[in-house]
Parts: C-alpha cells; sequence; structure tokens
C-alpha cells in the first residue's frame, strides 16, 4: 500500500516537473546567446528564467510585448542566486515586462544607467515592472564619474521591493526622467523599496531619488512614492529631488538622513505621512518647501537637528519671475497636521537675499504640533512672514516664538510609545486630529525580500589584537595578516622600521599601548598610504622622518593617488611627530584629487620640525564645490616649527548642496608655524570655503595668521578664547565671522 502511494506521488510529481518545464513559454537560460534568443521568440504568458550563476558583463536588452493579463517576465532560477556582475546593465523596452530576483555587484555599468527603463531616445517601456532586485554598491572606481543607477523613463511603469545600496559616486540613485513627453503624465509607482546607506558625496550630485529636472519642471509627472525606507541617504543635502509637477511622497520612512525631502521645482506636490527619524544625528532635515501649491501634512519629525536648507521644515524665499533653474516663489502652500518633537530648526524665508527676495504667500501653516526641549528658539525667520497665516498651532511652554498669534502653549509632554517612538501625549495629538504615531515602514520588510540591510561599514578596534615585534618590516607583514578592524600593538621603545611600500586597503588601528611608544621610521617617500576601502588610526607611536629619502615632497600619510569612491578616516591619538624635515615640503597628511575623507582627527599629539603642511586637503583646485574632508578635529595639540600650514583646507565655488567642510579646533598651541618661503597660503592656518568652523582655546605664537576665506552658503565660523601673540591674528575676505575673547599681543 505505501509503496503504491510512494509511486503515486512520485508520478504526479513527475508529471508536474515535467508539465512545469514544457510550460508553454518557460524557458531556463543559461548564456548570453540563449537569453537574447528567449527574448526574441517571447510571446505574452512568457517565463524567461534566468540560471543560477554569475553572469559577467551581460548587457541585458528585454525588449518585448506582453499584455497586462499575459506579460512577459525575466526572472531569477533563484531570487538573489543570479549575479550580474563586470560591467553588466540591464535596458527594458516594451510593454507589460516584468524583471525580478536579478542582483547587480562587483563592477558598474559600461553606460551611464544600471537598469534604463528604455532602450534607446525612441523605444521606452510602459506598464513595466521591476521588483526584488538590487544593485549593490556597483560604482565606477572614478568618484567624480557620474551614473545613474535606475532610470525610468515611459509611462505607468512599477519599481517595488528592490534595495539599492551603497552608490558612491556621482549620479542620482533613482532618476524619475521626464526628457520628453513620452515620460511626462507618467503615473509611474516608487514604492516599497530600500534605499540603503550612501556615503557622503562631499559635492552636488548624490541625490537619492530625483523627479525631473529644472528643464521638464513645468511638465507634470504624477509619479507616487510610497511606503519606502530611506536608511542614511547621506550623499548630499537632497535626499529627494523634487522637479517636476503632482507628485505624491506618502507613507516613507527616512532613517537618519543628512538632508531633506526638497521639493526644488513643480507644483502641486503632496508630501503626507511621511516619518523622519533623525534621532539628534548631525546635519539630519525634514521638509523643504519651494514652488506653488505644495502640501505637507501629517507628517511626524522626530530628533533632527539640520539647520539652514537642512531644517526640519524651511519655507524658502523665492526669485521674483524665477528662470527655470532658481527658486520659485512658494505661493498657497498648505502646511497642516504636521508633528515636530525635538526638531532643532524651522526656516521660515529661508535664502533671503538680494536675488531671492520673493516671500511666501497665501501659505498657511496650521494645525501643526511642536514639542521642542532642545531648542528654546527653534524658529527662525529670515524676510517678511505676512504671507504666512499661523492657526491652531500647538507648541511647548518655554519655547520663544516670533509670533504674536496662531499658537497654544501647553506642557511639554512626550514619551515613547508602545512602538519606541517618542509621541507627544495623546490628549495633544487628537487637538490636531493626528491618528496613532506609528511607523509606516520598517527595514525588515522594505527592499529586495532575500537581501541582506545590515551594515558593512567596519571601524577601528573592532577585531583582534595582533602583537607585531618590532624590526624592519615587521609592521607591514602584520598588516598582510590581518583582517578589517583589527589592531597592530607594538612595543613600546622598539624601532618599526619600514623600507617597503606600505598600502592600507581596509580599516586598521596601529597603537602601542599604555607608556613609552614604539617608534616607527621609514625610507620610502610616504609612511603609510590609505588605499580605496582603507583607513587609519595611529596611537601613541613616535613617528620620526629622519631615515626618510633626502627629497622634497615626503609625507607620512598619503591617499591613493587615483580617485577614491570609498570615504576614509584619519585619527591621530597622542602620538608624537618630529623632524620631518630632510628635505623641503614634507607633509604629515597630503592628499590627492578626488579623495574624501569622512573624518580627519588628531588629538593630544605633538608635531615638530615640520618642513611641510601637517593636514593638507587642498587638491580640489577646480572650484566646483568639492573638497577634500567633511570633518576636521583638531584637539589638545601642539604644533611647533611647521613651515607650511598647519591646516590648509580648501573648497572652491558657489555650489550650495553640502553640509561641509566642518572644522572644529580646540585647545591647540601653534609655534613658530606657517613662516616657511614656501607656504603659498601666507597662513598658519587656512579655511576656505568652509561652512562651519569653531577655534576655540587656542594660542599662536611667532606665528602666521589665520586666514579665513568666507564663502556663500552663510557659513557658521567662529573663534573666541584664543591668543596671537607676535602674530598678525585672523585675516578674512568678510566679517562673515564672529568672535569673542580674542587678544593680540607682541
Ligand atoms: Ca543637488
Amino acid at each position: 500500500m505505501i509503496v503504491k502511494y510512494c509511486f503515486l506521488t512520485l508520478f504526479i510529481l513527475t508529471s508536474l516537473l515535467v508539465s512545469c518545464h514544457r510550460m508553454p513559454g518557460r524557458v531556463v537560460v543559461r548564456t548570453m546567446g540563449e537569453l537574447e534568443k528567449a527574448i526574441t521568440q517571447a510571446q505574452p504568458g512568457a517565463v524567461i528564467v534566468m540560471a543560477n550563476g554569475t553572469w559577467q558583463d551581460a548587457e541585458i536588452l528585454f525588449e518585448g510585448k506582453g499584455t497586462e493579463q499575459q506579460p512577459i517576465a525575466l526572472k531569477a532560477e533563484q531570487e538573489g542566486a543570479v549575479i550580474l556582475s563586470g560591467q553588466s546593465n540591464l535596458r527594458i523596452a516594451g510593454e507589460y515586462l516584468h524583471v525580478s530576483g536579478l542582483v547587480f555587484k562587483n563592477g558598474y555599468t559600461p553606460t551611464s544607467e544600471v537598469i534604463a527603463f528604455r532602450k534607446d531616445k525612441t523605444h521606452l517601456a510602459n506598464h513595466c515592472r521591476v521588483s526584488h532586485c538590487v544593485i549593490d554598491n556597483y560604482n565606477p572606481p572614478e568618484r567624480f564619474e557620474s551614473d545613474t543607477w535606475v532610470a525610468i523613463y515611459g509611462k505607468h511603469n512599477t519599481f517595488d521591493h528592490n534595495s539599492l545600496i551603497g552608490k558612491r559616486n556621482r549620479g542620482v540613485t533613482l532618476a524619475v526622467r521626464l526628457n520628453s513627453e513620452k515620460s511626462q503624465q507618467n503615473y509611474h509607482q516608487v514604492k516599497n523599496n530600500y534605499f540603503g546607506p550612501r556615503q557622503n558625496l562631499g559635492a552636488n550630485g548624490g541625490e537619492t531619488l530625483r523627479i525631473g529636472t529644472s528643464h521638464y519642471s513645468l511638465a507634470n509627472s504624477h509619479t507616487l512614492v510610497e511606503r519606502n525606507y530611506f536608511d542614511r541617504c547621506n550623499g548630499e543635502h537632497e535626499i529627494i529631488s523634487n522637479k517636476s509637477g503632482n507628485n505624491i511622497y506618502r507613507d516613507n520612512v527616512f532613517y537618519e538622513c543628512r538632508g531633506t525631502l526638497t521639493m526644488r521645482h513643480g507644483q502641486h506636490t503632496l508630501v503626507e505621512n511621511n516619518y523622519f527619524f533623525g534621532n539628534r544625528k548631525p546635519n539630519t532635515g525634514g521638509i523643504r518647501v519651494i514652488n506653488e501649491y505644495q502640501t505637507v501634512k501629517n507628517n511626524y519629525l522626530y530628533g533632527l537637528t539640520g539647520y539652514r536648507f537642512r531644517g526640519a521644515l524651511v519655507v524658502m524665499n523665492g526669485v521674483p519671475n524665477s528662470p527655470l533653474n532658481r527658486y520659485n516663489q512658494v505661493v498657497d502652500a498648505k502646511i497642516e497636521n504636521n508633528v515636530l518633537v525635538d526638531c532643532d530648526h524651522i526656516q521660515l524665508c529661508a535664502g533671503s537675499d538680494e536675488e531671492r527676495s520673493a516671500i511666501p504667500t497665501g501659505t498657511l501653516l496650521a494645525g501643526n504640533l511642536f514639542m521642542s526641549n532642545t531648542n528654546p528658539r527653534p524658529f527662525t525667520i529670515y524676510d517678511d512672514v505676512s504671507g504666512i497665516t499661523f492657526e491652531d498651532n500647538i507648541i511647548n511652554q518655554g519655547v520663544e516664538l516670533p509670533f504674536d498669534e496662531g499658537f497654544e502653549k501647553v506642557d511639554y509632554a512626550v514619551s515613547e510609545n508602545d512602538g519606541g517612538i517618542p509621541a507627544p501625549a495623546s490628549t495633544l495629538l487628537d487637538k490636531i486630529n493626528f491618528s496613532t504615531i506609528q511607523t509606516p515602514v520598517i527595514k525588515e520588510l522594505s527592499g529586495a525580500r532575500y537581501y541582506p540591510r545590515e551594515d558593512i561599514e567596519v571601524g577601528f578596534g573592532t577585531g583582534k589584537v595582533i602583537q607585531v615585534t618590532p624590526g624592519t618590516n615587521t609592521l607591514i607583514e602584520a598588516f598582510e595578516n590581518s583582517n578589517p578592524g583589527d589592531v597592530l600593538e607594538l612595543v613600546g621603545d622598539e624601532n618599526y622600521v619600514l623600507t617597503k611600500d606600505f598600502g592600507i586597503d581596509h580599516p586598521v588601528s596601529i597603537k602601542t599601548p599604555a607608556g613609552p611608544p614604539a617608534i616607527i621610521q621609514s625610507e620610502k617617500t610616504d609612511f603609510f598610504r590609505i588605499n580605496n576601502e582603507g583607513a587609519l588610526a595611529l596611537e601613541n607611536l613616535y613617528i620620526d622622518g629622519s631615515q626618510s629619502p633626502g627629497q622634497p615632497g615626503n609625507s607620512v600619510v598619503t591617499t591613493s593617488k587615483y580617485s577614491m569612491n570609498r570615504n576614509y578616516k584619519l585619527f591621530v591619538k597622542n602620538c608624537q611627530v618630529v623632524d620631518l624635515d630632510v628635505n623641503h615640503s614634507f607633509d604629515f597628511l597630503k592628499v590627492y584629487q578626488h579623495t574624501m575623507a569622512d573624518t580627519v582627527w588628531i588629538e593630544g599629539s605633538t608635531f615638530k620640525n615640520v618642513t611641510g603642511a601637517i593636514l593638507s586637503l587642498d587638491r580640489e583646485v577646480e572650484d566646483l564645490g568639492i573638497y577634500n574632508v567633511e570633518d576636521v578635529i583638531v584637539t589638545n595639540s601642539t604644533f611647533e616649527k611647521v613651515r607650511g600650514p598647519v591646516i590648509h583646507l580648501y573648497r572652491g565655488g558657489t555650489d550650495e548642496s553640502t553640509f561641509g567642510p566642518i572644522v572644529k579646533a580646540v585647545d591647540n598651541r601653534f609655534v613658530d608655524c606657517g613662516n616657511g618661503k614656501r607656504n603659498k597660503t601666507g597662513a598658519s592656518v587656512k579655511f576656505h570655503g568652509v561652512q562651519n568652523m569653531l577655534v576655540d582655546g587656542c594660542t599662536w605664537q611667532n606665528s602666521a595668521p589665520l586666514v579665513l576665506h568666507l564663502t556663500n552658503g552663510e557659513p557658521i565660523a567662529i573663534a573666541r578664547n584664543s591668543e596671537f601673540r607676535q602674530t598678525p591674528g585672523i585675516v578674512s575676505n568678510n566679517d562673515q565671522f564672529t568672535t569673542e575673547n580674542i587678544t593680540l599681543s607682541k
């Protein structure tokens, strides 16, 4: 009996398998030739299955005509097991085509788009869908070579449940294009996607999502952006750049994103029920309103710290009769029933200047609930707000308001709700008819269902400790046997000599445990070179330049000479750096063009007898708003007899898309610095184009001046509690900086 059933089951299973394989139109393909043939022959209802494995340099053109009832499918044999690598890409053209389950990684597109909803200018995709696909770190090595990962053309296309993770070069992650009539009034849907971490580009062109361009911004797009999860999308200050009409942004989550949803161009945008979790991270922003007839309602914003254009809520001034690419006046905006908890900056008439002089008109700010414990003055008004009506808003006691009416004052009442979200008391929410505070989408359920969403960035000191014996190149050998995050521990008072090239291509710490430092010398031009994917922490070391080659232009730390598409970090703690003086122009840190540090941090260190600069961060000379470092922190350190500038930081141009560079120099001593005849800056410290600067508790003696060149972007520059002895003090191109308790003495 049992045997009989088994046979019967086997028979049914076999029949199913056979029938499955013979299902009309279902074909498994293993080569590009088979794939192309299957696509050419595909009829409505066909299912083309790409066999599991790595498809190298696969340029796929999926062109065909399915029907609404019987689309043509191109799918992975197993979701996530079909890897498109090398120089691969995908173009889709035709109707009712559905692509799913593909992963792009380990390479980059040979063209300017990875997934394009078109074959060429005349053959577009309509009613097509891409779902459960992944593009993961699929970047060209050149940081400023621009590409777009997903470009949607045509009409009625859907991009859903995809994961786009780790775009590191210039160019929008996902762009909806409206560059011909056939792509306007498109009614696309972008939903349930996971937009994974995007590092700071340090320039314009790092948007995560853009719909339209200024050129076509008068056209309507009607794109719906719904239930997407934006996870630390930090490319630039526009996370989303809306540049066309009638788009809807609804039920999205923005998790610790440094930037804003910007209504840059286009009218009749609806921004509704989105959740912004800044969690007090720097430069996190919310919603920026520009143009006519925008609606912002029922959004929840928490812990956003960004200011100016990156505020939690920003209403801009416009340009009278604005050209397409500038700023239209805000007309008849409705900003209603939003909840803002501990958001630091609400900016009205932002950007007001001679050009942007058209104030918002017909605008309503009503029924919003502001709970602000972190900043007692969250509102900044840059111009005349008489065109904004304030009604029925609620705000907590203790907040200073620049308006006479339209706000009811209540006690601050915020507590974590069942979902772990800081929520105002329900009595307050009821007053503005805000339903439950609940995240509309969670990270784990966004994006491609099979693909991990964890962080891959490795920090310092997260790996194992490796003891390194003193000697020649033992340090390099130890590094070669280390893994990302490991710590190379040296023996105090002993010598470590480098006679070979030392390229660092993963994060590593090199340190001596407490006590006297180990001594490091190098016979090469550079001690350490940070390559792409590398990062370096130096702690308690004695770095001696006396054995370096007798040529000009040496350095202790340098970057790759080539473009780096991964940002790096350099930490220097409790180190003594001496005698970088075998010849002229011996720098401590020398960087190359198109490299970018997230952070350069010097703490508790001394530098003595240096013929070049300590931090030479000045290689983006083309004045395009590009720069070499986001955060420079120098604290508790002494610089003595440094012939070049101690810090030279340069960001040229008039771009307003970035947050940095940001500088903090606190409790440092500069003695005889910047006086070398080769020092073209004429400065002991020079900051050109910084956006945020704090100099505090520093002393200069017999040194060249602190030179500031402050450009656009309303930089915040503060110098205080500092002393200049036999030093010219501060030299600046304008007076856009503030000083407090600065003394000049002989
Ligand atoms: Ca931008």
